[in-house]
This record gives C-alpha cells, structure tokens and sequence, in this order.
C-alpha cells in the first residue's frame, strides 16, 4: 500500500521498520512460533534501529520521534510477525512509562537500558481476580522501613519469567483507583517468581505467565515518580494503554494487510474450473471487501 502524504523523514522511518521486518522477522516468524522461540536477540536488533523507544525523549537514549511514527513502525513489523511486533509494543509502552512519569534517576537508570532492550520490560496490571476491572485490583505494596513489601500475582504478562524489569501496579491505599502505584521491579529479587508457561491458541513467540510476588522487598526508589507517585499507579497504567491500544490497532492492520496481500496473490495465482479463482465473481468480491475494511 502506497503513503501519498510522507515526506522524507517519515519515509526512512516506515522503510527502516519495513526492511528490518523483511530480512529479521519474515524468514523465521513461522518457526518462533513452532518452537516456542522469544527472539530475543532480534528485538534487541529492532532496539539499535530505534525501535524499543520510538516516543521516548532523546536525552535519555530514546527515539524522540512520535506517537504517529511508532503506529507506522509496528504496522511494518506486523505484516512479518504481529507477535513479536505486538510484544515490542508492551517494551514501548513500558520505556515511555518510566520516560514520562519516572524521577529524573529512575529515567536515566533505566530507560537507556529499555531503549537498547538491555533490560527487556513487561508491563503487569491484569490479575486472576482484576482484568477488564483493573481498579480492582488487590496485588499490595505495603510500606516495610525504608522500602515497600510486595505481595499478591499478575495474570497473563507477556514477557513473564523472561524480561529484565517488570513494571508492576499495586496497591499502596484504599480500595479503588487512586490506592495504586507503580513500582519498577527487577528479576531477581527476592520472592520475584513465575508461573509455567500459559497454554495458548497462537501468539507462541512471546511467553505469557503469571508474575507472583511473595513478600517482595523493593527499594522505596523502585515506586515509579519517587513519593509524588504514591495514588497516581492507576492513571499511569491507564494512560500507558491509551498509546498501547494504538500500537495493538496498528499490528491488527498490519497483520490483516499481510493477510490480504497473501490472499490476493493466492487468488490470482491458483487456477481452478480453467481460471484463475480471482475471476470467480464470489471471491473477487471477498478481496474487495477485505481491501475496502482495510481502507
Ligand atoms: C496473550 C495475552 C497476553 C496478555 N498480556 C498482558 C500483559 O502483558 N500485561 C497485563 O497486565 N495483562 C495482559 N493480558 C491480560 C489482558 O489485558 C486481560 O485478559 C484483559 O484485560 C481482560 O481481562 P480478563 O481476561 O480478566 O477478562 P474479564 O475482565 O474477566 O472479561 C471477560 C469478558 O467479559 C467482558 N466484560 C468485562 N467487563 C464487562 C462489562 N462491564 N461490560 C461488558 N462486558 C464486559 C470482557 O470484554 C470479556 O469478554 C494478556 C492477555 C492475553 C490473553
């Protein structure tokens, strides 16, 4: 599909993300998911290109470009693997996370190792008992001396068991929405654990598993702002999945584009009844619909 309306910048961009996904998703995608393989490796490639900080300030190591260019991005990378490409979005939304709401400290600690994808994030709010009601949720970080006790578990985190970091909401007050704080948590520490492997229908690329915390004792710096922080966890992770649905939407296109243009060449290619199946006025007119939904 052609963009009429980019100039130059916006250009490299799309063709930087376009001809990564070509070369390092395309040929291996299909196997990732075969074996259950988290590449890794490739993402932190994505990383040196720009790709695991793309709207997060350049002071710090990100991309410094806009929300605009991370849809353009994960749409490329999602024609070759919406998995991955999905995945690199959590890690996107994480870095801009700790960027945007995150002590001068806590920005320059982590986000330049986010931004290489030295540090691999995930991000955990879902609950066995809190998902789609995420204000509801009872995981607590309860004030301990100069530090905070986490206990409680996180349901369904891409990235569970594998990511370096794992930003974490918990409940620091009263039930509801402003008793939630965000703390920065790393692997390894003491009564971090996960759960096995979930059993999924697809997605087998990306590891998803439960994030248990069993009196986890963080630094009272691991709360994401510093005190100011403290009640503001809900509106962070909440504002962190306003960009995060775009990106989503953008790997959906992105993947029913590939969808599209697989079908589109299948059809024109494959004979049968002594024509190609393109001319058969039924499918022709399912192209078309598919064309114009994508529109
Ligand atoms: C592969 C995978 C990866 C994930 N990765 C992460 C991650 O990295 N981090 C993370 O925090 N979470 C993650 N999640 C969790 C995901 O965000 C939740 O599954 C989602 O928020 C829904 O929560 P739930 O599954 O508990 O469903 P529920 O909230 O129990 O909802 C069940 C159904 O009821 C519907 N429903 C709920 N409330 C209403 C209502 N008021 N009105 C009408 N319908 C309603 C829902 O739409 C849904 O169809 C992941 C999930 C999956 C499957």
């Amino acid at each position: 599909m052609p963009y009429p309306v980019l100039n130059d910048d916006d250009l490299l961009v799309v063709e930087t993300a376009r001809d990564f996904a070509r070369k390092r998703l395309a040929p291996h995608s299909l196997e990732w998911d075969r074996t259950q393989h988290f590449p890794v490796k490739e993402m932190a490639e994505a990383a040196s290109l720009g790709m695991a900080a793309i709207y997060t300030s350049d002071d710090v190591g990100g991309s410094g470009l806009r929300r605009i260019d991370g849809v353009r991005i994960f749409e490329e990378l999602s024609k070759a693997d919406p998995v991955t490409a999905a995945f690199l979005s959590i890690h996107n939304m994480c870095t801009w996370m700790v960027d945007t709401y995150g002590t001068d400290e806590q920005r320059s600690t982590w986000v330049p190792r986010m931004a290489s994808m030295e540090a691999v994030a995930s991000y955990c709010l879902t609950e066995p008992g809190a998902g789609s009601d995420a204000a509801a949720l009872s995981t607590t970080a309860r004030r301990d001396g100069d530090g905070f006790v986490l206990r409680g578990s996180k349901q369904f985190i891409s990235g569970g068991g594998v990511s370096d970091v794992y930003i974490v909401m918990a409940r620091t007050g009263d039930a509801g929405a402003r008793g939630i704080s965000t703390f920065i948590v790393e692997k390894g520490t003491p009564g971090l654990s996960f759960g096995p492997a979930e059993a999924k229908m697809g997605w087998h690329n990306q590891p998803t598993a439960q994030v248990i915390f069993d009196d986890a004792r963080v630094p009272a710096e691991a709360m994401l702002g510093g005190p100011d922080g403290e009640g503001t966890g809900f509106s962070i992770a909440m504002n962190g999945l306003n960009g995060g649905r775009l990106n989503i939407a953008a790997c959906s296109l992105g993947g029913a584009q590939a969808a599209y243009d697989m079908a589109l060449a299948y059809t024109a290619d494959r004979h049968a009844f002594g024509a190609p199946l393109i001319d058969e006025p039924t499918i022709r007119a399912t192209i078309a619909d598919m064309a114009m939904n994508l529109e």
